[in-house]
């Protein structure tokens, strides 16, 4: 329980059993990214909210991928040229902070990736800024794509044969499905993002939908979850699920890849919320809930027993 701010963090795990959570985080994710979006900035912010929740996180530090890596998905001269700075990153700027972090952002995603294909559970990457980065172009908050690097990296490896790339964050992948179009990767990657619910009035069926669209992953080694915070109805760029709503998105997500036995690497995406001191705790609660609901699926009890209940309340 955090004495100073009680109001933020009011979970206490239970004793841990299979725990520790493993976290792939490297304080060179995180930079001044220049621009309206907290993306690069906010695997710190998130990290320090989690380490909170009393959970036992074990912090790991990510493998930084190699430019050949980057090329596995990526024109390897749109690659070269970001990381000379002769082009724009996807937040428009030619910053060496961003461009230094990239390696460990998307790195973050593959190692994730990697301890999930290992554990059998699942593994997490607090980063930000992949789906709208395609094979030669960046935009969009987004440099490179480290949803489809991973992907692409451990096919061409043969540590997967299938990979799904479970997409919730409020807006449409285009780089994601730009990458697996010129790939050709359509057998080998499954790519879903709820474009066709996405208003208010739909909330609840897309929360009823949910083990019916995770059918489509049967078969993939390993799904690649983007837990967008952006979806959320105050964001600014988002609009029709409540912060109630994402933590039981999050718990069905998480409940029905244990089911179908397939281990989940999760990370961050979009959420532009700002509270009224200029910070982003909105989007930390989400983010928050993301955590509490995977260690819940896990069969670990959060105290108390509804958690979301108890932090409103609080
Ligand atoms: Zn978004």
């Amino acid at each position: 329980m955090n004495e100073t701010n009680p109001s933020i963090h009011p979970f206490v795990a239970q004793p841990a059993g299979e725990l520790p959570i493993p976290v792939f985080y490297s304080p060179a994710m995180v930079a001044d990214s220049e621009s309206f979006s907290p993306s690069a900035g906010k695997p710190a912010l998130v990290v320090k909210s989690w380490q909170f929740l009393g959970l036992p996180l074990q912090f790991r530090t990510p493998q930084p991928l190699s430019a050949e890596q980057f090329g596995v998905a990526h024109d390897p001269e749109f690659v070269a040229d970001v990381f000379s700075r002769r082009r724009n990153n996807g937040f428009g700027n030619k910053s060496p902070a961003v461009a230094a972090s990239l390696p460990l952002t998307s790195g973050a995603m593959l190692s994730a990736a990697r301890e999930a294909l290992k554990n059998r559970i699942g593994a997490i990457a607090p980063c930000s800024g992949f789906h709208h980065a395609g094979y030669d172009f960046a935009g969009g908050y987004c440099t490179f794509n480290g949803l489809m690097v991973t992907a692409a990296v451990l096919l061409a490896e043969g540590k997967a044969h299938k990979v799904g790339i479970l997409d919730f964050d409020q807006h449409w992948g285009n780089g994601t499905q730009d990458i697996i179009d010129r790939l050709h990767l359509d057998n080998e990657v499954v790519h879903y993002s709820p474009g066709e619910y996405s208003r208010p009035a739909k909330a609840e069926a897309f929360l009823a939908a949910i083990p019916k669209i995770l059918e489509r992953f049967a078969g993939c080694d390993l799904v690649l979850y983007q837990a967008g915070a952006d979806p959320h109805i105050d964001d600014p760029l988002g609009g029709w699920l409540t912060t109630e709503q994402l933590y039981r998105r999050d718990r069905a997500v998480f409940e029905e890849l244990k089911r179908l036995g397939i281990p989940v690497a999760w990370n961050l995406a979009g959420g532009y919320q700002h509270d009224a001191d200029g910070g982003i705790r909105p989007v930390l609660d989400i983010h928050d809930n993301t955590l509490v609901a995977f260690v819940e699926a896990r069969g670990h009890a959060v105290i108390p027993a509804s958690p979301f209940a108890e932090r409103e309340a609080a």
